[in-house]
């Protein structure tokens, strides 16, 4: 029997706020446990949650890059449950009217493109962190609690671990883009559950399905559905039904284990959240949102490959990284032919940062300054390789391209009367080669064009040059 894979995503991405969801703690990473806390994200009788307006900012630049529906109202419930991390006993999330709902997003990848539905994306808070000791015992640090998230689900519309591990890489790409989310899956500010059924290839219907949590890297999350895959199929072939439950994954062992029973909406005992009112969000805010949205990667990419004709290398890059791309649209309107820039952008300004190991946003030169190195060279002012130079003289002093090029002498020599001079003075320096050449060997061109740039130290015009060695080597 063959069988077809089914998977649907749940993606939780903390927000990049300065201050908690509902409180004014501050959203950080890293502290000494338990320092970021208050009676409101604690749970103290009597503390009331005020939501942080920069939540709904983010959250609406999220649901708008993901082409879902914002909508007008929203409201908050209590997911309750028992767990030592949630000190409240629930979680403030949305039930049965999200924030937003019914976006898409394309994942591109060697089965072509195809568009992913998402079901909704919801504003909810994180718990805290259960840390187990070496000793047997637990602890918990509650710095994580009421640390606003967004939740995406999606439809069950993947039917591979690929499809899975694209959209997950893209939703990153877009969160990072739109900076509301690092994307970062080793620390948790991104995390992803997987949904899972298998069905003979053919049904319609979709079958049972498992849930698996912990899944802290793309490629756990690949590894993890292949291995409830073939558990399920087992199950199916030896007779069996799969049954609805979460599993955890055990990196360590990459294995599958049972945590719980999956606990229905029932059990969670959903209630409206009484100490806040519904969440609003005007038409106008809305459209403002949007004015405030990038243009996103997949646009760019289809633009830069469509219009632009980059090569795809440059495609995936100058559309994948936000800083990147817009350094690159800068030279663009600064007049830099498109090829051109992107040559530098993949050439000696991504050498720059991968020696100095930084990232675009601190990249010392401003577009401007590059762009008038690259306009040096188009000008013929200096040649490439001098200009190559100049670059890295200008990220180690700061100085501009035209004061380096000034200071140090470095002008392309196009003048006529100077390079004749040059040239006649390597033909006289060299007289075994100049009677060699006369008597037939041609290729010493190449030896008399070497000896003339390396008198200007690189810096003739080499058109200017080769014509004028050819004519005074030509002249009996
Ligand atoms: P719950 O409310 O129990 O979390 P949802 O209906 O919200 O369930 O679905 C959660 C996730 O599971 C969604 O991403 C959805 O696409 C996925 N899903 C639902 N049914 C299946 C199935 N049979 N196989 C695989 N994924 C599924
Ligand atoms: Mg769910
Ligand atoms: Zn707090």
């Amino acid at each position: 029997m063959t069988y077809e894979l089914v998977i649907g995503l749940e993606i939780h991405a903390q927000l990049l706020t300065d201050t908690k969801a509902f409180c004014r703690c501050p959203n950080r990473y890293g502290e000494p446990p338990n320092t970021l806390t208050c009676p409101t994200c604690l749970g103290m009788p009597g503390a009331l949650p005020v939501l942080n307006r920069n939540v709904v900012e983010q959250s609406a630049l999220l649901a708008l890059a993901l082409n879902a529906t914002i909508h007008p109202h929203s409201k908050f419930d209590r997911k309750n449950y028992f767990y030592p991390d949630l000190p409240k006993g629930y979680q403030i999330s949305q039930f049965d009217e999200p924030f937003s709902s019914g976006g898409w997003q394309d994942v591109e990848g060697e089965w072509g493109m195809k568009r992913i539905r998402i079901t909704r994306a919801h504003i909810e808070e994180d718990a805290g962190k259960s840390l187990h000791q070496d000793d047997g015992s637990t602890v918990v640090d509650m710095n994580r609690c009421g640390v606003p998230l967004v939740e995406i689900v999606t439809e069950p519309d993947f039917r591979s671990e690929s499809e899975a591990a694209a959209f997950i890489t893209a939703v990153r790409e877009l969160l990072r883009y739109i900076r509301v989310c690092d994307g970062n899956m080793e620390r948790g500010s991104l995390r992803c559950d997987v949904n899972i059924s298998v069905r003979p290839l053919g049904q319609t219907a979709l079958n049972e399905r498992t849930e698996i949590k912990n899944l802290n890297s793309i490629r756990a999350v690949e590894r993890g559905i292949l291995c409830e895959r073939e558990r399920q199929i087992r199950i199916y072939e030896s007779g069996g039904q799969v049954i609805r439950e979460t599993l955890l994954w055990d990196e360590a062992t990459e294995e599958i284990r049972p945590m719980r029973r999956k606990e229905g909406a029932d059990d969670y005992r959903y209630f409206p959240e009484p100490d806040l009112v519904e969440l609003t969000v005007s038409p106008e805010e809305i459209e403002r949102y949007r004015d405030g949205l990038p243009e996103l990667p997949n646009v760019r990419r289809k633009r830069y490959r469509e219009q632009l004709h980059l090569h795809e290398e440059a495609v995936a890059v100058l559309s994948g990284d936000r800083e990147q791309g817009d350094y690159f649209e800068a030279l663009l309107r600064l007049g830099v032919d498109a090829r051109t820039a992107a040559g530098w952008m993949q050439g000696e300004v991504r050498r720059a940062l991968t020696s100095e190991n930084r990232d675009m946003a601190d990249f010392p030169l401003a577009p401007s300054a590059l762009a008038e190195l690259i306009q040096a060279v188009e000008r013929s002012t200096i040649s490439i390789s001098v200009a190559k130079d100049v670059f890295r003289k200008m990220l180690t002093d700061g100085r501009s391209a035209r004061a380096i090029i000034e200071a140090e002498n470095l002008s392309q020599v196009s003048d006529e009367s100077e390079l004749r001079l040059i040239v006649e003075r390597v033909l006289a320096e060299n007289p075994d080669e100049l009677a060699k050449y006369k008597s037939g060997k041609r290729n010493l061109m190449s030896f008399f064009m070497g000896q003339a740039m390396k008198a200007t130290r690189g810096r003739a015009n080499p058109n200017r040059l080769a014509e004028l060695l050819q004519e005074l080597l030509d002249t009996p």
